[in-house]
């Protein structure tokens, strides 16, 4: 289809530029043949008129000495009287005969003019004029525009030549552009077909190294099925992740269930203390579900941001407040320093939440005796809050993976102190919707340092 278009986008307005080159050659020939053959008659009207020839007629042949010289020109030449009737005709023909037409007519009435007529001959008329100025008669120059003819035909075959050659080319570079845009360009509709379909490990072959808007297009939609397939498997990862921590403490629900049901007489203290247990793993379980559907609705922003100003002093206080007594089974303090007093637009509730979770962790991840400080700054631009504990830390390599979802260090260990491998998930994607950011600083058995940076100010449209 882009085939046809270049050809016709190519290839028409060349034929038409032709044809109309033509026709004005053409018309610019008989203009000039009209001219020249005017300026003939009035030639020979002019001597007519010096050998005062109406007066004194003189015999055909001395006439023509007198109008061609010795050399006849190749056209001919009529001589009419006042009375339109031809005198002279260098075919001899038309002697004796009256010519009526609008040339002579216009000559006669001093209008001297050349015309193109229909049967393919120009007409020149040029009026005698005689001593008293009346007019006497008329030389009438008649001659063929087939020679203009000719010689336009003859341009315009040579014209069509070129102009054939120019299609072949055009042709051929077409079919060459319609091979370097349309081909690739069509090899890519098919693989984003198939993307659509799912099939996200489709890639484009590129081949041209060289950049062009067409390579260019392919490496963007080749880039964009990495993302895809990314995103893809992240999806599959996390419903494989969710599938496989719920199925941990469902399993144990169902063990401990079927072990009271199985058992005939069974005593009472057992009956306290499984429950218990299922208790507890319903409690995980839930623990789980709330924060995934944290997770879920900050991804899809569905809870409104509650942009507003708070002192964060306030804020902190609070969540200090409320974890201490944890921090007290652990034989631990926590020790709030503020640096400065700092209000700043933010969401209350999720921040206090992506804190509280850092707060938690630190204190979760320190073992007994040890310490956590929390401090708060800020310069002209963005508020800083650093949790910093002196616990086990994170090993260098695993640093980098701590906020992705269900990600934890020591598999074993987080079931024990009942994270859902989630509030990191939660504090990051809370800190990015405030327009900040988090530094992890962390060395294994030393402590980890976390620092969250909050813009003061939110472009809240
Ligand atoms: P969890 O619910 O397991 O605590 P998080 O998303 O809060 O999940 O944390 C992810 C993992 O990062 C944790 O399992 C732990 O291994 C590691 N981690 C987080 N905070 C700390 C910290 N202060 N010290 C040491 N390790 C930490």
């Amino acid at each position: 289809m882009l085939l046809v278009t270049y050809i016709v986008v190519g290839v028409v307005p060349l034929l038409l530029m032709a044809s109309t080159m033509l026709h004005s050659t053409k018309i610019y020939f008989v203009e000039e043949r009209k001219k020249e053959l005017l300026s003939e008659a009035n030639v020979i009207a002019g001597q007519l008129a010096s050998y005062d020839f109406f007066e004194n007629p003189m015999s055909p042949n001395t006439l023509e000495k007198v109008i061609f010289g010795t050399e006849p020109e190749g056209f001919r030449v009529l001589v009419l009287n006042s009375s339109a009737i031809v005198v002279y005709d260098t075919g001899y023909e038309e002697v004796g005969k009256t010519y009526f037409i609008p040339e002579v007519m216009d000559a006669l009435d001093n209008k001297d003019i050349a015309r193109e007529k229909k049967n393919g001959n120009i007409y020149a008329a040029a009026s005698v004029v005689g001593k008293d100025t009346q007019m006497d008669g008329v030389v009438l120059v008649v001659d063929s525009v087939k020679d203009v003819t000719d010689m336009v035909g003859n341009i315009a075959q040579k014209s069509y030549v070129l102009l054939a050659i120019l299609l072949v080319v055009v042709i051929v570079i077409m079919v060459v552009m319609s091979r370097l845009f349309t081909e690739p360009l069509k090899r890519m509709i098919q693989v984003i077909q198939k993307m659509a379909e799912g099939h996200f490990e489709q890639r484009i072959v590129v081949k041209n190294r060289t950049h062009n808007e067409i390579v260019d297009l392919a490496l963007s939609c080749n880039h964009m099925a990495d993302q895809l397939e990314k995103v893809d498997s992240i999806r599959q990862q996390f419903v494989s992740n969710v599938s496989h921590e719920l199925k941990t403490p469902l399993s144990s629900v169902k063990v401990l269930s079927e072990s009271i049901l199985l058992q005939e007489d069974v005593p009472k203290e057992m009956y306290v203390e499984f429950l218990h247990d299922i208790n507890s793993e319903v409690d995980r379980m839930s623990a789980i579900i709330n924060d995934l559907l944290t997770l879920v609705k900050l991804d899809q922003k569905e809870i409104p941001i509650n942009f507003e100003e708070h002192d964060l002093n306030t804020i902190m206080e609070g969540i200090i407040k409320r974890l201490t007594p944890l921090a007290e089974v652990k034989q631990m303090k926590i020790v709030y320093t503020k640096e400065k007093d700092v209000t700043a637009v933010v969401d209350e509730m999720k921040l206090t939440l992506a804190i509280s979770n850092l707060v938690d962790n630190a204190v979760k991840y320190t073992p007994e005796g040890g310490s956590v400080t929390v401090t708060l700054d800020a310069d002209h631009q963005n508020a800083f809050i650093t949790v910093a504990d002196t616990g086990i830390g994170i090993p260098e390599d695993e640093v980098g993976y701590i906020f992705e979802r269900f990600y934890r260090v020591d598999k074993t260990r987080d079931r024990e102190t009942g994270g859902t491998g989630l509030g990191l998930s939660i504090t990051y994607a809370t800190v990015l919707l405030h327009n900040g950011s988090i530094k992890v600083n962390s060395k294994e058995n030393e402590g980890t340092t976390m620092q969250v940076r909050i813009p003061l100010h939110q472009n809240v449209s």
